[in-house]
């Protein structure tokens, strides 16, 4: 069988690959699992960029699979696309998100609900042993609340009021936001790329 190996530590991410990827065919792993350990800079300037150069250093490691790795973060319209790639780094790695949430709806004062519209993007790469390249972004769009709402989630999703759902990406639990989620249609994407082969 062979193998798709996951370029992240993030456990999160992994339960979500393995339940879209399943019946693929695949053996699914996680770095980790397949015993490699990449720290590779991502000094890329959009998130497709991010999400190759983590993939591109994880398949030199394993040159026999298919390696996957993604790079995602909230672009927000009338912060110019902030913090865009710089999401997990904005303000400081270290800083909590109640912090950085409520620096977001600061800057934002003033601003109207129309103009307070962002997305969630994720780019994914895969590199496959033959050196081709796939890359897809998957996006979710939606508005900058104006105070933090809901206890599900991670990061920004407090903030991120979906209109279509009447409700923050914080307000519904991990499978229903899965269905509608960046993450959750690039996914998709990459495993129709992958059905190509
Ligand atoms: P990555 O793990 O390097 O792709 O970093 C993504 C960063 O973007 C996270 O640390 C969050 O700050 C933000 N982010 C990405 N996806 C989500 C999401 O689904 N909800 C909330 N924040 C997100």
């Amino acid at each position: 069988m062979s193998r798709l190996i996951f370029a992240t530590g993030n456990q999160g991410k992994m339960r979500e690959i393995r339940m879209i990827m399943e019946g693929t065919g695949y053996e699914i792993l996680s770095m980790k699992e397949a015993g490699a350990n990449i720290d590779a800079e991502e000094n890329g300037e959009t998130f497709e960029e991010n999400a190759l150069i983590k993939a591109r250093a994880a398949a030199k490691l394993l040159p026999g699979d298919i390696v996957l790795a993604d790079d995602s973060g909230l672009v927000v319209d009338a912060l110019g696309g902030e913090p865009g790639i710089y999401s997990a780094r904005y303000l400081g790695t270290e800083t909590p998100y109640s912090v950085k949430n409520a620096n977001i709806i600061e800057r934002l004062e003033g601003v109207p609900d129309e103009k307070r519209t962002a997305r969630f993007v994720c780019a994914i790469a895969a590199v496959l042993p033959d050196g081709r390249e796939k890359v897809v972004r998957g996006v979710i769009e939606g508005r900058i609340g104006y105070a933090e709402r809901g206890e599900h989630g991670f990061g920004y999703d407090p903030i991120f009021y979906v209109p279509e759902l009447g409700c923050t990406t914080a307000e519904i639990p991990e499978e229903e936001k899965n269905e509608i989620s960046h993450r959750g249609r690039a996914l998709r994407l990459m495993r129709e790329e992958l059905s190509r082969l």
